[in-house]
């Protein structure tokens, strides 16, 4: 029998839950894209962003997927045969390089694994060696081994080392969950998409690009007409800030998960965010004492606030995520692959649980009470207690 009526809920790392909030917000009539509210709803959008990306520097909108973001920031910033260092700790920096290869760079590949965070000395002997790159790519969350790069230190590594290299992050997993600084870390380029923090149905990609990004567009010589970033960021008229039509409804659902963000305050939101990941780090941890159960990235201080990746071990984890999907009503993360960038590679003995955006303790407990009620069904072993684990770790004060 299956108990999975009532609602769906969507515990994968994006897209991520809608708010009834941005819903009904997106549940109206079309409107006029040239003059009236639209126009000055947007205004507010792009100010919103710029406060959560922490940045005094505009943002290009793109009618686009993550994936389209990352084509934008490098299509605006490369020169053919030009050398990127890609710093790859799981799957996306692999993909974002891969953009770049298509793009004629010559792309530099510093592997850090599938289950630790960048370690900063080995960026700098690498731009030591290598005084060519011209463009460093890393992820702040990679959501395939849910490790969180320590973006400020790889700038001082990269000021360490003289370099004169561009610093590109993806923040695409992490914008609006994980704490975040463009401008006080020194980011030159920074990416993200609606759909993951920001709460909104997917369409919607960013690039934002500060002063150095801005020169480099001058000299790139892969600059297309659509991706174009310079009539976004300096439109004549509304119509070229999306390079066509406005995506009209996508703007008035990112409007008021901006205004959702804006009233719970950045820094709440962040804590919150690191609050939930403790509860679900909490309860891998007691499962694991009598089973495969494990984290899979060991150090605390590397870990994702937005996405936890989960070792099963010889366990089968695509039975435990069909049990939840069908038999409970919950959709759990796949497992990526940490090895390679194509998208349909899958890596057996992992799932992952998406903890980004709209979320509180009853869905987080809900998604681990899932997890749990499958191990238990499908009489997978695991250690007890992991509930109450979850439980005091949201109740922990922080520090
Ligand atoms: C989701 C994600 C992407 C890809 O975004 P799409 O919208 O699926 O194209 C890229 N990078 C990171 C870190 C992501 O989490």
């Amino acid at each position: 029998m299956s108990l999975a009526h009532g609602r769906h809920f969507l515990a994968s790392p994006g897209p991520s839950v809608v708010p009834e909030r941005v819903l009904r917000a997106m549940h109206r009539d079309a409107p006029n894209i040239y003059e009236g509210p639209l126009i000055e709803l947007t205004e507010h959008v792009l100010v919103g962003l710029k406060t959560v990306a922490q940045t005094k520097h505009d943002a290009a909108i793109y009618i686009a997927n993550g994936h389209g973001a990352w084509e934008a920031a490098l299509s605006n910033t490369i020169r053919s045969g030009e050398r990127v260092l890609c710093l790859a700790t799981g799957r996306f920096a692999l993909g974002w390089a891969e953009t770049a290869r298509r793009l004629g760079a010559e792309v530099v590949v510093e592997d850090f694994g599938g289950a630790a965070a960048v370690d900063p000395e080995r960026v700098e002997r690498a731009l030591r060696a290598d005084p060519s790159i011209a463009k460093v790519l890393v992820v702040q969350t990679d959501t395939a081994s849910s490790v969180r790069n320590d973006i400020a230190a790889i700038r001082a590594a990269m000021d360490a080392a003289g370099s004169e290299a561009l610093l590109m992050v993806d923040c695409i997993a992490s914008l609006a969950c994980e704490e975040f600084h463009m401008d006080r870390w020194g980011v030159d380029v920074m990416v993200a998409a609606c759909q993951k923090g920001l709460m909104t149905p997917p369409g919607l990609g960013f690039v934002f690009a500060g002063p150095r990004a801005r020169a480099a567009r001058a000299r790139a010589d892969r600059v297309t007409a659509y991706w174009d970033w310079e009539p976004r960021l300096e439109p004549g008229v509304f119509y070229h800030l999306f390079g066509g039509t406005a995506p009209t409804h996508h703007l008035f659902g990112l409007h008021e998960a901006l205004e959702m963000i804006a009233e719970e305050g950045l820094e709440a939101v962040w804590a919150r965010h690191r609050r939930l990941a403790a509860a679900v780090h909490a309860s891998v941890e007691a499962w694991g004492t009598a089973g495969p159960w494990a984290l899979n990235i060991a150090d605390p201080a590397s870990r994702s606030a937005a996405v936890t990746t989960i070792r099963t071990g010889d366990l089968d984890a695509d039975a435990l995520r069909a049990h939840a999907e069908h038999e409970q009503g919950v959709t759990l993360g796949v497992p990526l692959s940490l090895s390679r960038p194509d998208t349909v590679g899958r890596e057996a003995g992992l799932f992952r649980i998406g903890h980004m955006g709209h979320l509180n303790p009853p869905m987080i407990l809900g998604v681990l009470g899932a997890v749990e009620t499958a191990m238990c069904a499908l009489r997978m072993p695991h250690g007890p207690g992991a509930l109450e684990a979850a439980a005091a770790a949201m109740a922990a004060d922080e520090g």
